[in-house]
């Protein structure tokens, strides 16, 4: 407990300078996290305010209009004047400054430019807003807290600091960082207080400006926000990005039995790294970590103890460096670190681990850095990593064995269990080791590793020869008891589904494959920003789903699964456009991330396959040195959408805008409602007329389409024709009858078909029409 005579004398400091508002007093031994965390929680008005006629004022794309009411400045933020509470009639205008950002607004709210008449309006600020707002107003003396001013300011609160303990994490650190910054927080709402909008300048992401929305769903966390556009600043400035660079992970993780009598596994590590700074005036800074895993210390180079937060409710942490860093300083950091939940022994004799990429203190989700593993664990266990294992030792009944990465990589993992193993090494291809999990009382299908190994070494073939070798030399598939897969530098842990069960119709092969073709795309190409993700997620989708294809020799598995892709995407009366990439996920609909990211971006590979196809050879050389170019050009490198773009580009020797424009940057699927008519022309030949509208798309959406045609000797045409938004027609030449039309063969355009009778053509068709007669019989 501080000492009374202390208390007093924060007590009368701080009556001293902020006459104004009252203070609760025992505050002097925490630290700055704790201070502003109380401050927000006591938030309240003062006795002053100010008359608000006709104020404007506007951040970034932001335009603020008071029409009439009253500003109260709110009780210090760490000592500081950065909140407010506008009660009275008042106006939001937001236009993105991003066209893909405006089509979205327009999208989820109807309006291009998003405008709102609002009754409260809250403020944080970071900067100078308060002074600037009530430069030319009038002081007025204010009323005490009303119990509807009390709601509202519970209800600001709730938004900032999650499940009553922890601070928003971006808002957290712009206030922890004591210099001024462009950090501007805005969440107003006209009477409905429960579903309110939010305008938030952010100086530390990527893309500055975010715009949300109340939500509910439970994928949006703790926030309660769901984004409806997120783009640059106007005025870019230096303020974005990340604030520092971890260079090297150095981490030891000790794996022993809890106790004699128990198999269940402790967790006890430390984590030591170097981190450099990439902007100046850097006090705290925030690493993820898993909420199970407690902190014991943190410590600098010297050995000193520094402040941190942590909460048990949050995969995150603030470290207090103890002193403000300069861009270019380097720190040190020593996390120790333990955990009783975070592996966990289930009855059928798998290890799962609370979540897989929080199991070490680490800055961000995408920079890459070194690593060195150790890691401690009972014999009668078996442990794989990323990296290449350096050592392996046993003393005891402990095993202890360290791996390294001889790059840097983004993502770190490991998967631990009895495992028994098989692998196959093949010349000219990684070595593939498959890890099964020997069960206890659960009968899984037999030799289930044989088909997951039969899967990846296959897909391995057929990538490394279709694109060449991946950054790795041996591919570690582990058993891990969830529901997904995730893939890591020579490491995936694959769900124990695929070794239980065996769905049919290519599931399991796409899923197992899916996993492999990580290792080229999002491990070997890595992704530019979080726009961008298709390039891994959808790449692997449909490299996966190619392998389906090749491995079961089976088209019709192909396009059955494309089509039923197509299908759940025409379900939805709109989806977001590719290019918003992983914040799908984080906004107002999350369950469309999967099929956009995933299942269209699959799709866009598989139009760019029949495009590039030779119809009468069906070769795809073409397709293929696309895909194998755009590897290698950009292998250990980071790729953007327009990287890919430029790839094709130069390949076909022809701008792709307009095939990236509709089905990566717009969101538009065509729905092709088409006629055909054959006419018996000359003495033998035929002619058919082709009529489509196409519908559900701007005009002048175009697309070739293949059509294939059994003539009645058994030979089949194939063709290509552009349709073009809305209507287009055109006809084609046949020696002999057609016995059967295939419009949209090969499911060559994510667009549903549907035939309609050939009368509704006809007036397009009135001319050629009365030419043909002539000729019929
Ligand atoms: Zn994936």
């Amino acid at each position: 407990m501080p000492a009374p005579i202390r208390l007093y004398c924060v007590f009368i400091l701080m009556g001293l300078f902020q006459p104004v508002f009252a203070y609760p007093t025992d505050k002097s031994d925490e630290t700055r996290y704790q201070k502003i965390l109380n401050d927000i929680v006591e938030l309240q008005t003062g006795r002053e305010c100010f008359a608000m006629e006709n104020v404007p004022f506007e951040r970034d794309s932001g335009k603020f209009y008071l029409k009439k009411g009253r500003i109260y400045p709110l009780s210090p933020i760490d000592d500081r004047l950065r909140a407010a509470l506008f009660l009275g009639d008042g106006s939001f205008r937001m236009r993105p400054s991003l066209p893909i950002e405006e089509a979205e607004l327009k999208r989820l709210t109807g309006q291009s430019e998003f405008r709102y008449n609002f009754r409260v309006l809250f403020l944080l600020f970071n900067d100078t807003t308060f002074t600037q707002i009530t430069a030319h107003a009038q002081l007025l003396k204010a009323k005490p807290l009303r119990d509807k001013t009390k709601d509202i300011l519970a209800d600001v609160r709730d938004y900032l600091i999650h499940y009553d303990t922890m601070l928003d994490r971006d808002i957290a650190k712009v206030l922890l960082d004591a210099e001024e910054n462009s950090l501007f927080y805005a969440h107003f709402y006209n009477d409905d207080r429960f579903e309110p909008y939010f305008f938030l300048i952010s100086p530390y992401n990527e893309e500055n400006v975010s715009f949300r929305r109340w939500s509910e769903s439970s994928s949006h966390l703790y926030r309660k926000q769901a984004e409806i556009c997120r783009f640059p600043v106007r005025k870019p400035n230096r303020e974005n990005g990340p604030y520092m660079k971890v260079l090297n992970y150095d981490i030891t993780t000790e794996m022993p039995f809890h106790s004699v009598l128990s198999d269940q596994l402790d967790y006890k590590g430390q984590t030591n790294l170097t981190t450099v700074m990439l902007r100046p005036n850097q006090c705290w800074l925030y690493f993820y970590l898993n909420q199970e895993i407690l902190v014991d210390s943190v410590l600098n180079a010297a050995g000193q103890k520094l402040n941190f937060v942590k909460d048990d409710k949050f995969d995150y942490m603030f470290v207090d460096a103890g002193r403000t860093l300069d861009k270019g300083d380097t720190l040190r950091l020593r996390f120790f670190y333990h955990s009783e939940d975070f592996l966990n022994r289930t009855v059928f004799g798998w290890i799962s681990m609370r979540d897989e990429s929080t199991w070490y203190p680490r800055y961000g989700s995408r920079e890459k850095a070194f690593f060195n593993f150790t890691y401690t664990y009972p014999s009668k266990f078996e442990l794989v990593s990323v990296g290449e294992r350096v050592s392996r030792e046993q003393t005891d009944d402990m095993i202890t064995a360290s791996w390294s990465t001889p790059i840097p990589i983004a993502n770190a993992s490991f998967n631990i269990g009895s495992f028994k193993s098989i692998e196959i090494q093949e010349a000219n291809l990684p070595k593939a080791v498959v890890l099964k999990t020997e069960k206890y009382g659960l009968t899984s299908r037999r030799n289930t590793e044989e088909e997951v190994l039969d899967d990846v070494i296959n897909s391995l073939r057929f990538f490394t020869h279709l694109l060449g070798w991946p950054p790795i030399h041996t591919l570690y598939i582990s058993e891990a008891p969830s529901r997904h897969g995730l893939a890591y530098p020579g490491l995936i842990r694959l769900s124990m589904l695929t070794f239980l069960f065996y769905n049919p119709g290519g599931f399991e092969e796409l899923f197992r494959s899916h996993e492999t073709a990580h290792q080229w795309w999002g491990i070997g190409v890595d992704y530019r920003t979080y726009r961008d993700k298709w390039l891994a997620e959808g790449f692997a989708q449909f490299f996966g789903l190619w392998y389906v294809q090749k491995a079961l020799r089976d088209n019709t598995i192909y396009l059955n699964t494309l089509r039923q892709w197509k299908e759940t995407l025409f379900q939805r009366e709109s989806l977001p456009p590719l290019y918003l990439g992983t914040r799908i996920a984080e906004g107002v609909r999350p369950a469309d991330y999967q099929w956009v990211i995933y299942n269209k971006g699959a799709w866009i590979l598989h139009m760019l396959r029949n495009m590039l196809i030779d119809l009468q050879t069906m070769d795809e050389e073409i397709f293929v040195a696309i895909m194998r170019d755009f590897y290698n050009s950009y292998l250990g490198k980071k790729a953007g959408t327009e990287d890919f773009k430029a790839i094709v580009e130069r390949h076909l020797k022809q701008d792709m805008d307009w095939f990236f424009d509709q089905w990566v940057y717009g969101n538009e699927m065509p729905v092709f409602e088409y006629a055909v008519h054959p006419v018996k022309w000359g003495d033998t030949g035929y002619k058919v007329y082709f009529g489509v509208h196409t519908k559900n798309v701007s005009d002048g959406f175009i697309m070739p389409v293949i059509i294939e045609i059994e003539l009645s000797n058994g030979y089949k045409a194939r063709t290509s024709r552009w349709i073009k938004a809305p209507l287009t027609k055109f006809e084609i030449s046949l020696p002999m009858e057609p016995e059967e039309i295939r419009f949209n063969a090969f499911e060559s355009v994510l667009a549903r078909t549907e035939e309609i009778d050939w009368d509704s053509f006809k007036e397009d068709f009135l001319s050629e029409q009365a030419d043909q007669n002539t000729e019929q019989p």
